[in-house]
């Protein structure tokens, strides 16, 4: 039975650690974060002085799209039990002086108790003879033998590197990475709705890229939105991230209508997406597997499960 450590405890190293498990592989799962789901991120309001204390907002990523059959099954299943839910298929689109069409898109889908809680899910299905979660546990070294890995005092027989590029190359070079790019998302709580948008993509703005309502997203209806603010911006604050807030509140208000929220927070993503992603669905040298959303042709959700589940299952393939 091949002994498998997974760097990574976001949507692709669960996925990847599911396929291992499912070939029969034991699998230890590592991850620096004291709760999983990495850039699929919920946090819950506190100390905000309103009455959303105790509610879940998505900080990471805002939603997904699917159009994987694999994903697809999963997505099905959540969907099932409530975990997910359609949110919209129309966002509207702005400049950085409000609001100025809307376009139809895909379907995009939320989660009620917030994006983590999926990952959690995932993770807590696993088979907890084969798959042990080591968390919080950040990995500050891989030693790559020929024939085995060894990270502190275990020894295994290949290594799975889930997650952002920066992050994983650290731990083991590889070449030829996309840039990553930052993003900063600001979640803010207003006394009322005074907006009539789901999301809206920002074009042609050097401050925000994107805006969405957690509170429809959610299907509670709190006046609580999130903006996403553009890479450059991102990269000018990324020391001190709260003094991007002014000119994120600018801009917002442009487009909410809803002047000086009650509360507001600023969250720094160093590594939020790849410029691009690669077309490769992941790497396996026959030791060290790299999948997330680097991986599988566009940097989304989808991307990452695929990528991690494609990479267990030719990892488990190989090994056992
Ligand atoms: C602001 C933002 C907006 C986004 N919007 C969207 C969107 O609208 N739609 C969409 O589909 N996707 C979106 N995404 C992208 C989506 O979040 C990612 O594609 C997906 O979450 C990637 O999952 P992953 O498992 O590959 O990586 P991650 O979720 O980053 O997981 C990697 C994990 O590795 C852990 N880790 C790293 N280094 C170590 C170490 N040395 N030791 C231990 N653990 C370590 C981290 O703690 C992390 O939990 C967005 C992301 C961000 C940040």
């Amino acid at each position: 039975m091949a002994h498998v450590a997974v760097i990574g405890g976001g949507i692709s190293g669960v996925s990847c650690a599911g396929a291992l498990a499912e070939l029969g592989c034991t699998v230890d799962v590592y991850d620096r974060g004291h709760r999983l789901g990495g850039r699929l991120a919920t946090q819950t309001l506190r100390d905000t002085g309103t009455a959303y204390d105790g509610r879940p907002v998505d900080v990471g990523a805002s939603y997904f799209t699917v159009d994987d059959a694999r994903f697809g099954n999963v997505v099905g299943d959540w969907i099932g039990r409530g975990l997910l839910c359609p949110w919209t298929d129309t966002f509207h689109i702005a400049d950085g002086t409000g609001v100025i069409g809307t376009k139809i898109g895909p379907m995009r889908y939320a989660a009620p108790l917030g994006l983590r809680s999926l990952v959690e899910d995932l993770a807590g299905a696993l088979p907890s003879d084969l798959v042990e979660i080591r968390h919080p546990f950040d990995v500050t070294g891989i030693d790559v033998g020929p024939d085995s890995v060894r990270i502190a005092d275990r020894e295994y027989r290949s290594v799975a590197l889930c997650g952002p590029d920066p992050q994983m190359d650290v731990l083991v070079p590889f070449d030829h990475a996309p840039m990553w790019e930052p993003v900063l998302a600001l979640v803010a709580v207003y006394d009322d709705r005074t907006w009539d948008f789901d999301g809206a993509f920002v074009n042609d703005d050097p401050v925000l890229s994107f805006v969405a309502d957690d509170g429809s997203r959610r299907g509670d209806g709190a006046p609580v939105l999130v903006a996403h603010s553009t890479p450059v911006l991102a990269a000018g604050h990324l020391a001190n991230p709260v003094t991007a807030a002014p000119a994120m509140l600018a801009v917002l208000g442009n487009l909410s209508q809803g002047g000086v929220p009650s509360w507001f927070t600023v969250k720094r993503w160093t590594y939020a997406r790849p410029a691009h992603a690669r077309p490769e669905v992941f790497a396996f040298d026959g030791i060290v597997g790299r999948a997330g959303d680097g991986w599988a042709g566009v940097p989304r959700t989808q991307s990452a499960w695929v990528s991690g589940d494609a990479l267990g299952r030719a990892m488990g393939e190989a090994l056992t």
